[in-house]
């Protein structure tokens, strides 16, 4: 007897403190038991009895409303006719909670049907935060437009409906085409806000069945399924005019802006996504070259010259390499001006040619292609790999420095898969550095924002490549909580003979000092230079006059991946 009170106190406690509303009905719908969170979650004044009542009066003594009564109202507490098996039904309260509702049957020891368990949740709060981390995933941060991320499904996802019922999609390209004088002039925050103004007006524009995507920086693209050649002409004038209409008010001055977009249209122009975005982009050129602020379909007889042409292949050629282990790094040292001993390596991907592996094609060539087709992220992921990998192989290795493209920042997964590496491969975090280049930086600073600070937490330096090239660089340097600068080339050729490059390298190193980063000048070419960048207080020195980048520095050499490589040339 004790012993089954025992067991129904712990059950009563039990269903006392779960968050799940229970609610046990007799065979002739008549309530046995609830538990304090079915009172709760219905409102039912406290003290209320139920024992006894039957659904009806239950749901009448609720001082719940319902956000649709005519149609939940009849499926609450409605018991299963026979054989009938009802689902969870999801009840929205006019308040704005969601409650789940479910009924299972309960039978006694002998099998013979004895009444109805109904549980209920709220999931109110479960499903905003789900909500909000799909927001998150498919949106651009800045604009509140879809990413590039939801874009390319939507896009694969129009393409295969158009396929099934014959019919077409149009894809818009578009970028603003003074965009980057803009931010280099007037700093990031008069160009969030200038693409914030933009994206709202031509939202204005865009239809609900049709997708607006930010793909990153000042580039746009809008998904219009089913369209007339004449309606599409229609939209394509309103973009445009709608752009070139904002008048920006920024620090007492009116700016305005115009674009560039191209249309290319499946199945007229492209058979497959690939080639589709391929084709929109060149007649996104085409527009540009017509004198910019213009629109143009993709034609291909203007698709002829040299530079389509190429765009088209080295996107084919980039993933050739990648598939065929076509890609290979070289490594320049990084040395300290003060004792030129050596800090670290920077990591320079090439490409070998498909033709003759001997060949070497360098970044300048295939980066901004592969930064268009979006493939710059297979790139940088196999540089990472490839990079920690020799970390973990050859210790005397103080640290890599990998180049990561802007256009990597706003893919999610990156941050974590660099830590998932360097665990992976016991690989210190300290010893992998991250340059990241100072204009796709700047064109996405929030992005840019939110991948230092996760490199950050894995323990990873971080520092902001080809420093100076845009005028505003001091303005965002403030913002961007990297460890070092990296003054761009440009500043540095030739310092002994030109005096402005000098006053120039000298205030980014006083800023840089100011805000406790380290600075690095590259592109040191003679003695000269070095002696001068060193009485500057200039930290780290790279390039020709120290060391060329190379393949198989000796420093290097116990790493299988030169091994392998050196084998493969012997055998070709
Ligand atoms: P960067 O990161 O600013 O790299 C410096 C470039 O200057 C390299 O060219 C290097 O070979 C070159 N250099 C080094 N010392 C000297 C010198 O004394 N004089 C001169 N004139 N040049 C010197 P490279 O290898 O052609 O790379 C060009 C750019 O391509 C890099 O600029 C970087 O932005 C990008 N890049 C290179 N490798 C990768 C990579 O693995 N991933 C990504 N995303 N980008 C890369
Ligand atoms: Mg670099
Ligand atoms: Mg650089």
């Amino acid at each position: 007897m004790t012993r089954e009170q025992d067991e129904h106190a712990r059950l009563s406690a039990l269903l006392g403190a779960m968050d799940m509303g229970i609610l046990f009905v007799s065979h002739d719908d008549r309530v046995v038991y609830s538990n304090p969170a079915f009172t709760r979650i219905w409102m039912i004044a406290p003290g209320t009895r139920l024992i006894g009542r039957n659904s009806q009066e239950v749901l009448a003594s609720s001082a719940c409303v319902l956000a649709r009564p005519e149609e939940q109202g009849r499926r609450m507490l409605r018991l299963p006719r026979e054989g009938e098996i009802l689902g969870t039904l999801e009840i929205q309260m006019a308040d704005g909670r969601l409650v789940t509702q479910q009924v299972h049957s309960v039978e006694d020891v002998y099998g013979r049907p004895v009444g109805h368990l109904w549980l209920f949740e709220d999931v109110t709060r479960a499903r905003q935060t789900a909500d909000q981390l799909i927001y998150l995933a498919e949106r651009d941060a800045l604009t509140g437009l879809y990413n590039r991320h939801r874009f390319n499904e939507e896009l694969g996802r129009m393409i295969a409906d158009a396929e099934r019922h014959h019919s077409r999609v149009a894809l818009l390209f578009y970028d603003l085409d003074e965009f980057k004088y803009i931010n280099d002039t007037f700093g990031h925050r008069a160009g969030d806000a200038m693409l914030i103004r933009v994206a709202g007006e031509v939202a204005g524009q865009v239809r609900r069945n049709e997708i607006f995507a930010r793909l990153g920086g000042d580039e746009f693209a809008i998904l219009v399924p089913e369209i007339s050649d004449e309606m599409l002409r229609v939209l394509a004038d309103r973009i445009t005019q709608s752009i070139a209409q904002v008048r920006f008010q920024f620090e007492g001055q009116s700016l305005r802006l115009t674009s560039s977009l191209g249309i290319a249209i499946y199945p007229d122009h492209a058979d497959n996504v690939e080639d589709l975005i391929a084709r929109a982009d060149t007649a996104m050129y085409q527009a540009k070259e017509a004198g910019k602020n213009a629109w143009r379909t993709y034609r291909s007889d203007l698709d002829t010259t040299q530079e389509m042409v190429s765009r088209l292949s080295w996107n084919d050629r980039i993933l050739h390499a990648l598939e065929n282990h076509l890609m290979d790094l070289q490594f320049q040292g990084v040395y300290s001006t003060a004792d030129r001993s050596l800090s670290h390596f920077e990591v320079l991907v090439r490409m070998r040619d498909k033709d003759d592996a001997s060949v070497l094609v360098m970044p300048g060539q295939f980066i901004p292609v592969a930064e268009k087709s979006g493939k710059i992220l297979d790139i940088d992921r196999w540089v990472l790999r490839e990079s920690i990998q020799m970390l973990a192989e050859v210790k005397s290795i103080p640290a890599l420095a990998v180049n990561i493209s802007g256009r990597s920042f706003d893919e999610p997964m990156l941050p974590q898969y660099i830590a998932e590496q360097l665990k992976r491969y016991g690989v210190a975090p300290r010893r992998l550095m991250v340059e990241l280049t100072e204009t796709s930086a700047v064109s996405d600073l929030h992005d840019a924002q939110r991948f230092i600070e996760a490199l950050h937490q894995t323990g990873c330096g971080v520092s902001l490549d080809d420093f100076g090239t845009g005028f505003s660089s001091f303005a965002y340097l403030k913002h961007l909580q990297v460890d070092s600068v990296k003054i761009d080339g440009l500043f540095i050729r030739n310092l002994p003979k030109r005096y402005d490059n000098q006053l120039f390298v000298k205030a980014m190193v006083t800023v840089a000092r100011g805000l406790h980063k380290t600075t690095i000048a590259e592109c040191v070419e003679d003695e000269d230079t070095l002696t001068m960048l060193k009485s500057f207080d200039v930290d780290c020195a790279q390039g020709y006059f120290l060391e060329k980048p190379r393949a198989d520095h000796p420093l290097l050499l116990g790493a299988s991946r030169l091994k392998n490589a050196n084998m493969e040339l012997r055998f070709t």
